[in-house]
């Protein structure tokens, strides 16, 4: 049956067709399209909800809000020209497409959204604390970590250099758990987390959560010394990689059982210097502080040529790998 009004489309609804209802009934209302935008942090707030979303997607958003229910929104494009908005809408009119143009005034009111707000009043739900040598370094990783959270909360209030280390303030606790969590998968050492109550709100109890790392005392290229041998650190975090300075060998570590591991020197303290000779299991070697002539029980990976070393007070521990 052809539609009543237009005769040129088949009707699908009371002898109507799509773009005769369109017609009839405007899927918006004719008043402006009203926007309320974080002047902070540029969030609109649509449906009740504050989103980090573009303009032309707010509009969207807000047109779906206002749309007349015959319809549903299949697409749209949306075009700002200063306080006008030229809208092309793709919808559904009773189970056919149609297209729709119109242009409404826009209006943008500000005010500052949840998230800004609390952060500007210093909120925070947890700290995360940072001690140890890898303290600075683990706090750019933690603050990092929180702000790629999906919370809309997950904002770093603070970051506050205290003694032995960094406190990292956050809007979410969830966010600072996670954070807290890839900070010691990527450093290791230890680990705490603990509560405190420090207030009621609505009944409810409100609590703070402290979230602490406290990173090892030694990281890559270090030297350490555990169960009476030495070895190099070549990588660190929930797992450590360990290369046997004597045997060359690697060994693979949980944080837990370098707890009684011992600091020899830092990668700093390694230097280049040179094997010229190895014999009879002697490695003769120049001592890179004095230039002395020296005589090191050879360790099985050594051979003549460019070699890393470090000193250790008065003796020097040869190291395997390239020299650089
Ligand atoms: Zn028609
Ligand atoms: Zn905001």
């Amino acid at each position: 049956m052809k539609c009543v009004r237009c005769g040129l489309r088949e009707a699908v609804h009371e002898g109507l067709c799509e773009y005769c209802i369109l017609e009839l009934h405007p899927p918006l209302p004719p008043g402006a399209i009203r926007l309320v935008v974080c002047p902070v942090c540029g969030s609109f707030r649509v449906g009740g909800r504050w989103q980090e979303i573009p303009l032309e997607e707010a509009v969207l958003r807000e047109v779906e809000q206002l749309l007349d229910p015959r319809y549903a929104l299949l697409g749209g494009e949306v075009k700002v020209e200063d306080s006008r908005v030229r809208l092309r809408l793709t919808l559904d009119v009773y189970g056919k497409r149609a297209e729709w143009e119109g242009e409404r005034e826009l209006r943008i009111r500000k005010e500052v959204c949840d998230r800004c707000s609390r952060r500007a009043g210093g909120y925070y739900e947890a700290i995360i604390q940072l001690r140890g040598a890898h303290a600075e370094e683990a706090a750019n990783v933690a603050v990092r970590e929180v702000e790629s959270h999906p919370s809309r909360m997950a904002f770093v209030t603070k970051v506050e250099r205290v003694r032995g280390g960094v406190d990292v303030y956050v809007g979410d606790r969830a966010a600072a758990r996670r954070a807290a969590r890839v900070v010691r998968e990527a450093f290791g050492g230890e680990y705490k987390e603990s509560s405190s109550l420090y207030g009621r709100r609505d009944g409810r109890e409100l609590r703070r959560s402290t979230y602490l790392v406290r990173t090892p005392e030694f990281g890559p290229g270090d030297v350490v010394e555990l169960g009476g041998r030495r070895y190099v650190v070549e990588a660190m975090g929930r797992e450590f990689l360990l290369r046997d300075a004597w045997s060359g060998a690697l060994r693979k570590e949980r944080w837990e059982a370098l707890r009684e591991a011992r600091l020899l020197a830092k990668a700093e303290d390694v230097v280049e210097g040179e094997i010229f000779y190895v014999g009879e299991g002697v490695a003769h070697v120049y001592d890179p502080e004095s230039g002395e002539l020296r005589q090191l029980p050879a360790p099985p990976w050594a051979r003549r040529g460019k070699v890393l070393m470090v000193r250790v007070d008065d003796e020097i521990i040869l190291i395997p790998g390239e020299a650089r």
